[in-house]
């Protein structure tokens, strides 16, 4: 059986629907990926690593991802924090805003309770998935052991995956990030980023340029997305476009890019061509942004995929 793990963040949602009343769920984007992958590829296991609390709401979001059938033995709980939280409101214009309440979140914690053991155990795996979110919620002085751990990773075979989903709030400053995601650069085997993404940090505004950035790095797939324009991809040297068809009703952007990744790197997992693999990612993501929020209901999900 193939397997996967995906590392970072999953925060409570609250969503303000009719006045006066939140819709709660559980969204982030590493969970979001592991969510898509999991419903089109049920045959690959699929890991969610990060931590919780013990409160009622932690217990409530592990038994979402169990009902999504992923795997919860790496969803730690932590004794004396509670998960990050965030509302998202949208206008009358479509503008959606956020609160967010995640600087004290336990998923900072989270590189604490991966011990050697556990490194060991995660050596088997076949992927192991980490986004620029992912390493901003890490906590600075943790970061050193993390790579620590991707590395002991990478020499045991497992695939590095890197999306760097740059978020400028989650940092001190640019050159933190910078350096950050110079080594993620530097151990990923496969990285999916966005033109948008780079564009802030490097100053490439192009998926042309986003290549020529990423060529001194041994990156051996390179998928760079490009909201409803052409995904390229690179694959050794290799370099292929392949269109997207827009989306006419787009509802809800959120999680376009996360339903991308799962989707696409489950369809990897399974063997597929890169070709294949994007024209599934970009259908999946097609599909979520036509609902509000980052999870689509499953049944509506199922039936865009079945097209
Ligand atoms: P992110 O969510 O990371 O910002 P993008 O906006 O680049 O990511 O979108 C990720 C993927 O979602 C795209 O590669 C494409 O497949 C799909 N997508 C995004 N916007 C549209 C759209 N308007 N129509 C069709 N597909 C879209």
């Amino acid at each position: 059986m193939k397997n996967i793990y995906f590392i970072g963040e999953c925060m409570i949602e609250l969503r303000a629907t009719v006045p006066s009343t939140l819709h709660q769920s559980f969204a982030g984007d590493v969970y979001n990926s592991a969510v898509y992958l999991k419903r089109c590829f049920p045959q690959i296991s699929t890991s969610v690593i990060t931590a919780l609390g013990e409160d009622n709401l932690s217990k409530k979001m592990r038994e979402r991802f169990a009902s999504e059938q992923l795997n919860t033995d790496y969803v730690f709980a932590h004794n004396s924090k509670v998960p990050g939280m965030y509302y998202i409101e949208t206008d009358e214009q479509g503008e959606r805003s956020f609160i967010y309440w995640r600087d004290d979140s336990a998923a900072k914690k989270v590189v604490e309770f991966i011990s050697p053991g556990l490194v060991k155990q995660l050596s088997s795996g076949d992927m192991f998935f980490f986004s620029g979110i992912s390493l901003a919620v890490i906590e600075e002085q943790a970061r050193a052991q993390f790579w620590d751990i991707v590395k002991q990773l990478k020499a045991a075979g497992v695939k590095i995956v890197f999306d760097p989903n740059y978020r400028a709030r989650l940092w001190d400053n640019v050159e933190q990030t910078k350096a950050q995601y110079h080594s993620a650069f530097s151990l990923a085997d496969i990285t999916l980023p966005g033109v948008e993404d780079l564009e802030t940090l490097y100053n490439v505004q192009s998926v042309e340029a986003v290549i020529d950035y990423l060529a001194p790095y041994n990156i051996n797939e390179i998928i760079v997305k490009n909201g409803p324009d052409s995904v390229i991809t690179k694959e050794a040297n290799t370099v292929q476009s392949h269109s997207i068809t827009p989306v006419k009703n787009v509802v809800d952007t959120t999680s376009a890019g996360d339903a991308f990744n799962g989707v696409y790197l489950g369809a990897r997992l399974d063997g597929r061509p890169i070709s294949e693999a994007v024209k599934l990612g970009a259908q999946a993501a097609g599909a979520v942004i036509q609902q509000p929020g980052a999870i689509a209901p499953k049944d509506v999900f199922q039936q865009a995929m079945a097209k």
